[in-house]
C-alpha cells in the first residue's frame, strides 16, 4: 500500500517537484514490467526509461490517448484478475465503454485522495454529507466520495442522484450540513423548496460540494450557474473536478480560485494545440500521469479538458498548482469566423436568459467548411415578440456569433437530450465532418 506525505501541499515547489520525479521513476519501472501497452511503447520508440529522471524527461515520452485506452484496453492493466476488486467504465470513444481496473491499494489511493480533497473544502470530522449522487452503475465519483468521507471520520447519507422530495424529507430528518450535488440539482431543490413552502434558507444545509459542472467564470467569479444559486440561497460553494481516469480530484479551498493539485497522485501538465507546454494563465489542454495507481497507471494521458492553471501560492498557504473550470472539452472547438470557442460558453448565455426552458446546442460543418451553430429552444410557453432576434443579437454581443435559432417543443428536445442508454443529457451534437 502507499504511504503519501499529506503536508506536501505546503513544501517548496523544488520539494515537490523532487519528490514527483523520484516516484515517476518507480512508476516507469512499474509499467515497463507490467504494462503490455507500454513495455511495447518504450520499446518501439527505443526509450530508455533508466534515462528519464526529471519532469522534463518526461515531456519526451509519447502520450497516451483516450483511443489508446479503448483500443488496447487490457494491455493498460498491471495486475492478475486476483487482485482487482472494483470494476469501473468511462465513456470509450467510440461508443463501447473502457473498462478500470481498481485494486485494494487502488481503492484506498482513492479514498486518501478524496479525503484530501474535503479537507481542502473546509471538510471537518463534524461534518454531515447529504450525497445526492449514485454511488452504482460502474461510477467512481459516488463511490470516491464514500470513501473520502469514511476517511475523514465525518458522516453521511446517501441517498443518490435525483428524487426531490427524499432529498428534503432527508434533509429535515437527518440534520446534515452539506451537501454534494450537481450544481443545476442544487437550483431544484431550490425551486422544489419554494414551490412547497420548505424554510431552505434556515435549514441545515451550509455548505455544498458541487460536482460534474462548473460553478465559476475563468476569472474565478460565479458563472451563471453558480450566481443562481448563490442569489437564492447563500451557502458555501467549493467546485471540484476529477475524471476517472486520473482517480483523483481538484478541490477548491474556501478561496474558491481553482481546483488544488494533490501532487502525490498527480503529475499535471498543460499543452497547446501542437503539444507544447502552455504558461500559467493560458488556456490548454491538461495531461496526466498518475502516481500510486496499481491496476491502470497512466503515463503522459491527454484528459481532452481545457483549463487555466495557476502556479502562485494561494492565499491558503497552499504551494501547489490550481486548476480553473473547465473551459470545455477540445475535440468540441468551435471555430467561428476567427474566433474559437466552446460550448459551455453558449450554455452560460442560455441559462441566464429569461423564457428559455431547455436547448441543445447543434453544430455542422457548412459549405464553406467552416462550422456553423443552431440552437434548439423549448422555451417555457411564453415567449415575446423578435425572440429569436433578441437572443441572436445577446450572442452577438457576447461572443461575437449568429447561431441560427429553432424553436421546438419540450417533448421535441427531450426526446434528443434523453437517450436511453447515455448517462448524462446530450446537450451538445457534433455533425461536423471530421
Ligand atoms: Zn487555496
Amino acid at each position: 500500500m502507499n504511504s503519501f506525505p499529506e503536508n506536501i501541499d505546503f513544501w517548496a515547489s523544488d520539494e515537490i517537484r523532487k519528490y514527483q520525479e523520484q516516484k515517476l521513476g518507480d512508476l516507469l519501472n512499474y509499467v515497463n514490467k507490467n504494462s503490455a501497452f507500454y513495455k511495447e511503447l518504450f520499446k518501439e520508440n527505443n526509450i530508455d526509461i533508466s534515462k528519464i529522471k526529471t519532469l522534463e524527461g518526461l515531456q519526451t515520452l509519447p502520450f497516451t490517448s483516450k483511443d489508446d485506452l479503448y483500443n488496447r484496453n487490457d494491455d493498460f492493466i498491471c495486475v492478475d484478475r486476483l487482485k482487482i476488486v472494483d470494476y469501473i467504465t468511462t465513456s470509450g470513444t467510440l461508443g463501447d465503454p473502457v473498462t478500470f481496473a481498481m485494486t485494494d491499494s487502488d481503492l484506498e489511493r482513492l479514498a486518501y485522495n478524496e479525503c484530501k480533497s474535503f479537507k481542502v473544502s473546509d471538510g471537518k470530522p463534524e461534518d454531515i454529507y447529504q450525497l445526492m449522487v449514485t454511488l452504482d452503475r460502474r461510477f467512481m465519483a459516488g463511490l470516491a466520495y464514500f470513501l473520502g468521507i469514511k476517511k475523514l471520520g465525518a458522516g453521511m447519507v446517501r441517498v443518490g442522484n435525483g428524487m426531490v422530495e427524499l432529498q428534503w424529507d432527508t434533509i429535515r430528518r437527518i440534520q446534515p450540513n452539506a451537501l454534494v450535488a450537481v450544481p443545476s440539482f442544487i437550483l431544484k431543490l431550490i425551486e422544489y423548496a419554494e414551490a412547497n413552502g420548505i424554510d431552505y434558507k434556515n435549514s441545515s444545509i451550509k455548505k455544498a460540494i458541487c460536482i460534474g459542472e462548473a460553478l465559476r467564470n475563468p476569472d474565478f467569479s460565479l458563472n451563471t450557474l453558480g450566481q443562481r444559486i448563490k442569489d437564492k440561497w447563500d451557502i458555501e460553494l467549493y467546485s471540484t473536478y476529477a475524471s476517472t481516469e486520473m482517480g483523483a480530484a481538484f478541490a477548491e479551498c474556501e478561496y474558491g480560485n481553482g481546483g488544488h493539485h494533490h501532487p502525490e497522485l498527480l503529475i499535471a501538465e498543460f499543452i497547446d494545440e501542437n503539444n507544447n507546454p502552455v504558461a500559467p494563465g493560458e488556456s490548454g489542454e491538461l495531461v496526466i500521469t498518475t502516481l500510486g495507481v496499481e491496476g491502470m497507471p497512466l503515463i503522459r494521458f491527454k484528459t481532452g479538458d481545457i483549463v487555466q492553471h495557476y502556479t502562485e501560492k494561494c492565499s491558503c498557504g497552499r504551494n501547489t498548482l490550481r486548476v480553473g473550470p473547465v473551459i470545455g472539452r477540445k475535440n468540441e472547438m468551435i471555430k467561428y469566423k476567427g474566433t474559437t470557442l466552446y460550448p459551455p460558453a453558449l450554455y452560460d448565455i442560455l441559462n441566464e436568459m429569461e423564457y428559455v426552458e431547455n436547448y441543445i446546442i447543434e453544430v455542422s460543418t457548412n459549405q464553406i467548411g467552416t462550422d456553423d451553430i443552431l440552437i434548439r429552444i423549448a422555451t417555457n410557453g411564453h415567449k415575446p415578440e423578435n425572440f429569436e432576434k433578441y437572443i441572436k443579437d445577446h450572442f452577438r454581443a457576447k461572443l461575437r456569433v449568429a447561431p441560427t435559432i429553432q424553436f421546438e417543443s419540450q417533448e421535441s428536445i427531450n426526446k434528443t437530450k434523453f437517450p436511453e442508454l447515455k448517462r448524462k443529457p446530450v446537450v451538445f451534437i457534433d455533425k461536423r465532418k471530421k
